[in-house]
């Protein structure tokens, strides 16, 4: 069966709800102050925000865990973050990747200039994952996490046994990526994203649903593999 994804935008970053047999996990938690757009678009959605019962990060990175304290307090939900970058979150830390290639400097670049630090708020995590597999079936969700690494150490995809992939920064179709889908154009080793983006395919990920960029067709990797 295939299981209800529900994409919410917060800014510039794509979080997910997915629906469970018992309530909601939520993939990312946004850029600093995007919560208010969050508890619009719950209203919007007519989900009450106790029905969130797990907020999944997909890594450490400032637009994927920025409103992380408000979303919890909203939905006294548990957080979770690979071990690696469990600290980054609880200490407020940025800390921002290399860049892949010409223009991948150049967004890093600009990453730089901009004052992100300032508006972290230090957020406990409640689950720190490791690397093996996890299940989701204690949430309701037929799905699991995968250890993911290239972009950072840390990152995980959520990987639904129906075939969707929802992989945070493994890959984007979108700005500031030019051209079609394929990898991000920041990440900490383009050899490591592209041996993850093989564990997805066979691990029989079908669907690619980046942080940024519209969801793509996993055979999109087959042409970096
Ligand atoms: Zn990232």
């Amino acid at each position: 069966m295939v299981q209800e994804i529900i994409p919410v935008k917060l800014k510039m970053t794509n979080c997910f709800l997915i629906r469970g047999n018992s309530g909601f996990l939520l993939v990312d938690a946004g850029p600093p102050k995007s919560s208010d757009l969050f508890r619009q678009a719950l209203l919007g959605l007519s989900i009450d925000p106790a029905d969130i019962k797990m907020i999944f990060l997909t890594h450490g990175h400032w637009d994927h865990w920025g409103s992380l304290r408000d979303i919890k307090d909203l939905t006294a939900a548990p957080a979770a973050i690979n071990h690696r970058e469990k600290e980054w979150v609880e200490k407020g830390e940025n800390h921002l990747p290399g860049g892949i290639g010409t223009w991948g400097k150049i967004v890093v670049g600009l990453m730089k200039a901009m004052p992100i630090k300032s508006q972290l708020t230090a957020t406990g995590i409640d689950i720190a994952l490791n690397d093996e597999d996890l299940s989701m079936e204690t949430y309701g969700i037929k799905g699991r996490l995968i250890h993911t690494p290239g972009h950072t150490d840390g990152s995980m995809s959520l990987l639904l046994d129906s075939g969707e992939a929802f992989v945070g920064d493994l890959a984007m179709s979108g700005f500031p990526r030019l051209g079609g889908p394929g990898p991000f154009v920041v990440g900490k080793d383009i050899n490591t994203m592209k041996d993850s983006w093989q564990i997805l395919l066979d691990a029989g990920a079908r669907v690619i649903y980046p942080s940024h960029g519209k969801p793509f067709n996993a055979e999109v990797f087959d042409k970096y593999c």
